[in-house]
């Protein structure tokens, strides 16, 4: 039952919650009025997308051509002026990546168990003429939390159709790091560019890190059309000769003679996986698989934050706003790699043994600290602001350092050292009838000041009611410093200012 005309999504379907979103697209989940059957649907803003309008109906139509377990089952399609809305089964178990790092054991045997459902579904679509276009982590996902849930491929938003096996110029798509070489260098292509990208989550999957990285995107380029990728010690030492044989199948510079779908899954680390790989547990591949994860959401989470400061300032949105927030991100990405490349070139220098892991490794510890000094800021006013039940003094206490110090609006012109001053302010001022509704942080930053030292800035926004359940919404702008000491960051200095609060509401 395909829809395309005059069905008004709402009248089949109930939203729900959001589950998951891309550059284009958001997905919520939903419920089907009629059964009360789950399903995912992804919406697509029709003339926002920056997609011309049959791009924007290609993703239905391949989808629907595609049938298989290995690869989300497109349910319904239906569109009206503003959105076009793909209706899919519904899959609980989250993305691979996220879920792998959770486990107790992980060997070559799950990795040869991965890599063969993706090749299945790739197998699947370059049968029926789609190259996908888009294979990485983010659209790798499972069907549901169960053990051996199936592997699903998602998000055939770059997919394209082809006629028949001769390689052609389809144009430039994809994802820095999966892109294949041919792609890179502007030649014909075909189904192998979805190889490529397998190989590179292939080897991933092995280790915890990708065999081309470069925060330089030029730099990261240079190496993929060079096909220059090595096995380190000593983490390669222990992955078994098939394992890197396929690799080096998968990752084979001219496409021609590449591995193909139904090659690779009659490679014996894939077809005879009982005897052939490995089944040693590889707790270094999760570690930095963690390391790896955190790094996407990272840059996943600035996405979000700049489509909704879009969303927030553009009511009456017209496209070209909506683009130009893209251009801004892009822009944005630009400077940040810029600073990011002197750190880089500085790490080439220092490279000795593999400046691939290395260079990704670096960058990944810094990332990684900036994102514990975000969230020990937040426990930290979780504890000050969270109304009369849920704040903690005890708690607090912890994350400061004995003699910490600050500048408050309380005690204007006073510097106030220790937390005895606080004691006072939880027992009383938390306790009255004041109740935080809503807390959040805007735009942290974060300065790393050398190995254990750390400052952070940002816009603090607290909505609460009073005694009469008036909303007041307070903003003020913090500074804190932290320091890593005895393995944990504690508190040393603050300076808040306060704005005059903002009444809201009919009272
Ligand atoms: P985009 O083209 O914008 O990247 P995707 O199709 O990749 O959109 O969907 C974005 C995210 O939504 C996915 O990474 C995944 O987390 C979630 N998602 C997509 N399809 C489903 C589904 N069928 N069930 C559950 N979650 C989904
Ligand atoms: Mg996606």
């Amino acid at each position: 039952m395909m829809n395309t005309v005059s069905i008004r999504f709402t009248d089949k379907y109930e939203l729900k919650e959001q589950i998951g979103h891309g550059a284009f697209a958001i997905v919520k989940r939903c419920v089907q009025k009629a059964t009360g059957i789950e399903f995912a649907v992804k919406m697509i803003r029709k003339h926002l997308s920056g997609k011309d309008p049959q791009k924007i109906e290609n993703e239905g139509r391949i989808c629907r051509k595609l049938q298989h377990p290995n690869i989300v089952k497109l349910h319904d399609i239906i569109q009206d002026e503003n959105f076009l809305y793909l209706v899919f089964e519904l899959v609980t178990g989250g993305e691979l990546f996220e879920d792998i790092v959770e486990r107790k054991h992980y060997s070559e045997v799950e990795a040869s168990h991965c890599i063969q459902q993706i090749l299945e579904s790739l197998h699947h679509c370059h049968v029926n003429g789609v190259i996908h276009r888009d294979i990485k982590p983010d659209n790798l996902l499972l069907g549901s939390k169960a053990p051996g849930a199936a592997v699903k491929l998602a998000d055939f938003g770059l997919a394209i159709e082809v006629q028949d096996q001769t390689r052609a110029w389809y144009g430039f798509a994809g994802t820095p790091g999966y892109l294949s070489p041919e792609m890179l260098k502007k030649e014909p292509y075909g189904n192998a560019v979805d190889i490529w990208a397998s190989g590179v989550i292939l080897y991933i999957l092995l280790v915890g890190y990708p065999p081309f990285y470069n925060e330089n995107q030029q730099k990261l380029n240079n190496q993929i059309k060079a096909g220059v990728y090595n096995y380190p010690s000593p983490e390669w030492d222990t992955i078994t000769p098939e394992a890197k044989n396929l690799i080096n199948k998968m990752l084979t510079l001219n496409p021609t003679k590449r591995i193909t779908a139904e090659e690779a899954l009659k490679h014996p680390w894939i077809s005879q996986r009982e005897r052939v790989a490995s089944v040693i547990h590889r707790q270094d591949t999760l570690n930095g698989l963690k390391v790896f994860n955190a790094r996407r959401k990272l840059k996943g989470a600035v996405l979000t934050t700049m489509l909704v400061t879009s969303n927030f300032q553009t009511k009456g949105e017209s496209g070209s706003q909506v683009k130009e927030s893209i251009a801004t991100l892009k822009d944005l990405d630009s400077k940040e790699n810029k600073t990011k490349e002197a750190i880089s070139k500085l790490s080439d220098d220092l490279q000795l043994n593999h400046p691939v892991k290395k260079t990704f490794q670096n960058l990944e510890s810094e990332t990684i600290r900036k994102q514990e000094v975000i969230h020990v800021t937040k426990l930290l006013i979780n504890d000050i602001t969270f109304g009369k039940d849920q704040h903690d003094f005890e708690h607090y206490v912890q994350l400061c350092a004995p003699h910490s110090t600050a500048f408050e609006p309380e005690a204007p012109g006073n510097l106030i050292q220790g937390t005895e001053f606080y004691k006072f302010y939880f027992q009383n001022k938390l306790t009255s009838n004041y109740k935080v509704v809503n807390n959040v942080i805007l735009n942290p930053h974060v300065h790393l000041l050398g190995e254990d030292a750390a400052c952070i800035a940002y816009t603090r926004l607290t909505q609460f009611t009073d005694q009469h359940g008036q909303l007041h919404i307070q903003q003020s702008e913090e500074t804190r410093v932290w320091q890593h000491k005895d393995s944990r960051w504690q508190h040393v200095h603050f300076h808040r200012s306060d704005r005059p609060p903002l009444t809201m509401g009919p009272k």
